[in-house]
């Protein structure tokens, strides 16, 4: 099966070649020709599964023909990374269309949008809070509006957007397509598609199991000696970019200063930097002048670095959602990648919901030569030490999940 089957204008298709995408993803073969007929969908599939392109292609069919010069379709995005990338994905797949995408969030000037939406851009991606704003001062106008995709639901919802996402929502009563994207079905998310979606066609693509091309390994070690590890870790292995996750701001700027001590070319990525920082970040990393990038889980959300080899979760994600969302950072799209996941005497319950979510042990392994016996200095004990909130299973009440 290959593009061709939809039936794709000719310049939609100038921006798959561009792409170069020759065979349709799982999630693109089933949501593209319902999309294409009008229908509303809930599409349950994760990041990496080409989701994206999933709706952007249909959108772009859509917007082709019909009025140019307001908005017509509307993407809310939990995180401005994730919109940034979005807003790629339609330049790259729109660049023979003359649809125009603009994207809205906060952290930046508000004028310097509204000189964007004075161009009259056909396609607006947008994270919810600086969207209310703009609704509310009148300075964006959607009632010429036709679709409207709700990406990464569930982690809209994680954040505490929904109350933001409602009020959006009242805002455009009229009729409208609407697509709901989201990695997980978690009741609040399911309570409001039952809502706002008309006769949706449902597609799963494995929502709840991570991708295929990732392999998962776990390094049992004592706290104090995980940014030891880390490194030797890093030293013995080969990568090409590499994305650590810690649990807080804090740990994700410590482990960077640490790697940075060592030489590394590292940065990290985490809610405390301005939205310049954050873009230097991610330019950095995504053109490989910065080969190892440490992040929080929300500031990480939606990268999309296909180089990634390998996700080190020095600390354990909170859920077994947060594990899929953050593994789903490499394996994309026909690449491998492996996970590997520090864990410590705290983490068995995890460890036992991941295994059981994958329907296998996880591989313990244990780095040659290293010192696992090696006694905590009393300065690192102290800095590494930190209480831990209970476990929270998968579709548990995630709203209480904490926001790093
Ligand atoms: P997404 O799940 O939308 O974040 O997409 C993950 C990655 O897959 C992105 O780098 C896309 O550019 C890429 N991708 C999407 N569709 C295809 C396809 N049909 N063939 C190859 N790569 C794709």
């Amino acid at each position: 099966m290959n593009f061709e089957t939809f039936n794709f204008h000719t310049s939609v298709m100038a921006g798959v070649h561009a792409l170069g995408y020759t065979i349709p993803t799982p999630i693109q073969l089933q949501a593209i020709p319902p999309i294409l007929q009008g229908r509303d969908v809930i599409g349950l599939a994760q990041t990496g599964t080409g989701k994206t392109a999933a709706f952007v292609l249909p959108i772009l069919e859509r917007l082709r023909s019909g009025p140019r010069g307001g908005v017509r379709a509307l993407i809310i995005s939990p995180t401005r990374e994730l919109a940034e990338q979005t807003c790629e994905v339609i330049d790259g797949l729109g660049c023979k269309t003359q649809l125009r995408g603009v994207t809205i969030y906060g952290g930046v000037s508000m004028t310097q949008q509204i000189r964007a939406l004075h161009g009259k851009p056909e396609i607006v991606v947008a994270c919810p809070g600086r969207l209310l704003d703009h609704l509310w001062k009148g300075t964006i106008n959607l009632s010429g509006l036709e679709i409207l995709v709700i990406d990464e639901a569930d982690r809209m919802f994680d954040m505490g957007f929904l109350p933001d996402v409602r009020n959006i929502l009242s805002c455009i009563m009229h009729k409208r397509q609407t697509l709901l994207f989201s990695a997980t079905m978690p009741d609040n998310i399911r309570r409001l598609a039952r809502e706002i979606l008309h006769d949706p066609v449902t597609i799963q693509i494995d929502h709840t199991l991570p991708i295929k091309t990732v392999s998962h390994f776990l390094y049992p070690v004592q706290q104090h000696l995980k940014t030891t590890l880390l490194k030797e870790i890093l030293n013995k292995t080969k990568t090409d970019s590499v994305l650590v996750f810690t649990r807080t701001k804090h740990r994700a700027e410590r482990v960077t200063q640490q790697l940075v001590r060592e030489g590394y070319r590292v940065t990290s990525l985490q809610g405390n930097l301005s939205q310049g920082q954050r873009q230097a970040a991610l330019t950095g990393f995504r053109n490989g002048s910065i080969k190892i990038l440490v992040a929080t889980d929300i500031a990480a959300r939606g990268i999309d670095v296909l180089s990634i080899s390998h996700v080190i979760n020095y600390d354990m994600p909170e859920t077994t959602d947060d594990y899929v969302h953050r593994i789903g950072r490499t394996g994309r799209v026909e690449k491998n990648g492996d996970a590997l996941t520090l864990v410590t005497g705290e983490d068995g319950d995890r460890i036992r919901a991941i295994e059981r979510l994958l329907g296998a042990p996880l591989e313990r392994l244990t780095l040659k030569g290293f010192d696992y016996n090696r006694r905590a200095p009393d300065r690192e004990v102290s800095l590494s030490y930190r209480p831990r909130r209970p476990f929270i299973p998968r579709q548990g009440i995630r709203n209480q999940v904490a926001m790093t």
